[in-house]
């Protein structure tokens, strides 16, 4: 809630209704400020009126955020994380689902979720070592260093090519800082957590990364990988075909997988 209220205690300044320090406190000033502008109403809970002058932020930027009524739906949700790299980078993200091209997007024709014992066979078999370009930490275990681990034979070049330029676009110190070595797993036989199908990791064909700040239920709001310091990452894994459940549904943001959705 603060970065909500610092952004439009900013906003409110710059517009020249000036509401003092931005310190992400609705004050006196704050709260007379939002009453003064069009389209909030003066009725609402002061959260409220923060949201909804969000949306009018978004609004006014050409970002689409549907109806102002100061509720915090996935549409403003959306479009907050929007206004934000606005804010900080001057445009817009690159709409990285606009350049999707389907025969580029899965030149490994991955398969879909209900084709995998067709595609890879039984869970845990057909697995092989996979050299790392680069050298990996355990997520668990920052200590340990590991520099091959099992994957699918199948995905296993497509990996290798990922990491590969993985570490030429960002380097060995920009990968431990975005803590792009952080390895969560790959094969791991077990059915999926808060479901009953096999998760995609049976086979070897799925890998977490940085586990612990892209937790399973985190959205774009809290998920580190969600930020365009990431864009890169995500397009090399894309560029092959992967999945990343947290571009496509904004969960698991950890999770990348060479299973179509
Ligand atoms: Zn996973």
């Amino acid at each position: 809630m603060k970065d909500r209220i610092k952004i439009v205690q900013a906003e409110l300044n710059r517009r020249g209704i000036s509401v003092g320090t931005v310190d992400g406190i609705i004050g006196t000033k704050t709260k007379t400020a939002l009453n003064s502008i069009d389209g909030v109403s003066t009725g609402w809970p002061n959260s409220r009126k923060v949201i909804a002058f969000i949306q009018i932020m978004c609004r006014d930027k050409g970002i689409e955020v549907g109806k102002v009524d100061g509720y915090w739906g996935p549409q403003t949700e959306f479009a907050f994380d929007q206004l934000k790299h606005v804010i900080q980078f001057g445009e817009l993200p690159s709409p990285w689902r606009d350049n999707e091209n389907p025969e580029k997007r899965n030149p490994n024709n991955w398969p879909a979720e209900s084709e995998l014992d067709q595609f890879y066979g039984k869970v845990g078999e057909n697995q092989v070592r996979l050299q790392l370009p680069y050298p990996h930490r355990l997520a668990w275990d920052k200590r340990k260093v590991i520099h091959s681990f099992y994957c699918h034979e199948k995905v296993r070049d497509s990996l290798c090519r990922v990491l590969t330029q993985v570490l030429d676009h960002y380097g060995m110190d920009e990968i431990k800082r975005l803590r792009l070595d952080l390895w969560g797993g790959c094969l791991n036989v077990r059915k999926k957590r808060g479901g009953s199908s096999y998760s995609t990791h049976s086979w070897g064909i799925a890998l977490d990364y940085d586990s612990a700040n892209n937790k399973l239920k985190w959205g774009r709001d809290r998920a580190s990988f969600s930020s365009s310091e990431y864009d890169k990452w995500w397009e090399f894994w894309e560029a092959e075909g992967w999945v990343s459940l947290g571009r496509t549904k904004n969960y698991d943001w950890m999770h990348v997988q060479a299973v179509i959705v």
